[in-house]
């Protein structure tokens, strides 16, 4: 076989398919039509899939490796939320030019986070066109055990995983041009899939959803399928470090509103708080109680003083 010319498709392809590491149950990854893959027999199969665009997810000039970083990230969060054990994804890049030292980069961020995860990349499609990356990641659940958004009871206590709106305080210094804090960045740019907590809540958790689009955007859609209604505590949400400095009203605005944070907010009955403060801690994740889960419906955010607390921006809407 010719080794082909640097920055031709093929060039590219060979270049992923050198990093793409492999697993026992991947039978044929890249190089054919399509990849052959193994189930474990008992487990149900996850699917998830998310695209970022440059412009509207992320800087055109973002760094590649963050870039590869945060789109792996943001699936493998998808199949935290589900509670599975991720093991594969395919790649589809459209790039607007066949740039070796581009997907060098953009392969050193991907790479690092897959290789922490065991994801094997099996495939996937390169075309030319504006700067845009799909992922779809796959992985499995113990059949009949996944954790949905749907399961949510009046009475459940409502957690979050992490320091919510840590990214979209970031996100707001980038577009103010101010100095961005370099806890903060790293938040937006290289978010920490709750991977393993999610397995850990198997069992655990009566409903869970991760956060993209602001925490209480992604806790309203959580309650909808529940049909349950849902009340936080605004003074109860975890504050880092980084924004404790702020007053309340304009840090509730980034912790309960902000979107990029891919931690996991869920819901667990009140008998099960030391499991579920035992599960995280195995898995190495702070988590906090916020709230609870009501009849009726959506989400009410209140202040220290009870009184309901009407969040400035709540989530963020492609098509709004
Ligand atoms: P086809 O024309 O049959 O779709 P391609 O020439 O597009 O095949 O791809 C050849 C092989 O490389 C396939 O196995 C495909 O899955 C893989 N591949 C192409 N682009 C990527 C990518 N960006 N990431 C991972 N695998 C890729
Ligand atoms: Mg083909």
């Amino acid at each position: 076989m010719t080794a082909s010319p640097a920055g031709s498709e093929f060039d590219l392809i060979a270049r992923i398919r050198a990093r793409a590491g492999t697993r026992d149950d991947v039978v044929l990854g890249i190089g054919d039509d399509a990849a052959l893959l193994a189930m474990p027999p008992g487990m149900a199969l996850v699917v998830t899939a998310d695209t970022l665009n440059a412009g509207v997810h992320f800087f055109p000039d973002v760094a590649p490796a963050d870039l590869g970083w945060k789109a792996l990230a943001v699936n493998l969060s998808d199949l935290a939320a589900m509670g599975a054990s991720p093991a594969w994804c395919t790649l589809s890049l459209s790039l607007p030019q066949a740039d070796p030292a581009w997907i060098d980069g953009f392969l050193d961020g991907f790479c690092d986070l897959a290789a922490r995860h065991g994801i094997a990349l099996v495939g996937g499609d390169t075309t030319r066109g504006p700067l845009s990356v799909s992922i779809t990641a796959m992985g499995h659940v113990e059949a009949g055990h996944a954790l949905r958004r749907d399961g949510a009871q009046v009475g459940d206590e409502i957690w979050v995983t992490g320091t919510p709106g840590d990214a979209a305080a970031a996100l707001q210094s980038l577009l103010s041009g101010a100095a961005v804090d370099r806890a903060l960045r790293a938040r937006l740019d290289r978010p920490t899939p709750r991977v393993e907590a999610g397995r850990e809540l198997l069992g655990l958790a009566s409903a869970c959803v991760d956060i993209s689009d602001g925490l209480l955007a992604d806790l309203g859609h959580l309650c909808q399928r529940s049909g349950v209604g849902a009340q936080v505590q605004l003074e109860q949400l975890p504050v880092s470090r980084a924004l404790a400095g702020f007053r309340p009203q304009l840090r509730w605005a980034w912790q309960a509103g902000g979107g990029d944070d891919y931690e996991l907010c869920f819901t667990a009955a009140p008998t099960r708080a030391d499991e579920v403060q035992a599960a995280l801690d195995f898995a190495g994740v702070p988590g906090a109680r916020i709230g609870r889960i009501v009849a009726g419906q959506g989400v009410q955010a209140l202040d220290a003083a009870g009184a309901p607390w009407q969040a400035p921006r709540v989530g963020y809407d492609h098509f709004g």
